[in-house]
């Protein structure tokens, strides 16, 4: 295939299965974590079996100088980067009157800071490539909102804007900028949820959706979905239709 994709948070959960599904169609894969070094290895040893290049790399997503230091490393070591999925995502939720500076600041940077950060240089060699794809993880309360998360949905509904304005001016430059938007997926971040039945009862498939499944919608977009760009793919189960 000889392509290359850099995916963020991709040591567990969704990024973790996304660089699976890519390694699996022949690309060689860069994958980032903040601090979890025995799953980023993990991840490492599932992707051996597709006989792909790939390298982890540990850093902050919300520190910008982290970032620029290691994407020029992952430049390096790969030459090209053809797919970039801005993936690293966390949760501080709170209900908005309980809401401290730190939980909404923490969310902002490293949701949506973060794409911006590691973005800046992708791009830049993206342009001189004159093609590429890249993918934002937003979520559907980025779109419809949600009580106790007013910092996550602002940070995933400042994804849509950005994804949606980088398309319009990436475009001329072969450059292809798109979201996936998953519903209710199980990972460690969902792992706590408390009335998870409730969700059930919205979501038409009537079952959560895996990492896999968001995983196959992000191969889509950066491989399959060449006249695509500018596009939120709600991966949801039908939960908000
Ligand atoms: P997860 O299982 O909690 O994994 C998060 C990943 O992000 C890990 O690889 C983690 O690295 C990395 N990460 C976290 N903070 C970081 C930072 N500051 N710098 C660098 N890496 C960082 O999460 P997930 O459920 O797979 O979610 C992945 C993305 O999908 C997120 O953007 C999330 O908002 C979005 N999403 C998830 C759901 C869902 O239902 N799960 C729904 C909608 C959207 P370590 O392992 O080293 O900690």
């Amino acid at each position: 295939m000889g392509k290359v994709a850099l995916i963020t948070g991709a040591s567990r959960g969704i990024g973790k299965a996304i660089a699976l599904k890519l390694a699996s169609v022949g690309c060689d894969v860069a994958i980032t974590y903040a601090g979890n070094t025995e799953a980023a290895q993990n991840t490492l040893s599932e992707i051996e079996k597709y006989n792909v290049k790939a390298k982890a790399y540990k850093f902050d997503v919300s520190n910008k100088e982290e970032v620029e230091e290691n994407i020029a490393k992952i430049i390096e070591d790969f030459n090209q980067i053809d797919i970039l999925v801005n993936n690293a995502g966390i949760t501080r939720d709170d209900l908005f009157i309980r809401m401290t500076d730190d939980k909404w600041n923490d969310v902002i940077n490293t949701n949506l800071n973060s794409a911006f950060y590691v973005s800046k240089p992708v791009v830049k060699l993206m342009m001189k490539q004159r093609s590429g794809s890249i993918i934002n993880t937003t979520s559907i309360v980025g779109v419809y909102g949600n009580i106790g998360q007013a910092n996550y949905c602002a940070a995933k509904a400042g994804l849509i804007g950005f994804t949606k304005s980088l398309a319009k001016e990436l475009g001329l430059r072969g450059i292809r900028v798109n979201a996936v938007a998953p519903g209710f997926i199980e990972t460690d971040m969902t792992k706590d949820l408390p009335n998870k039945e409730e969700f059930l009862k919205i979501i038409s498939l009537k079952r959560m959706g895996t990492a896999d499944d968001v995983a196959s919608a992000v191969k889509f977009l950066a491989l399959d979905a060449e006249y695509v760009t500018g596009q939120v793919l709600e991966v949801d189960g039908g939960m908000l239709i």
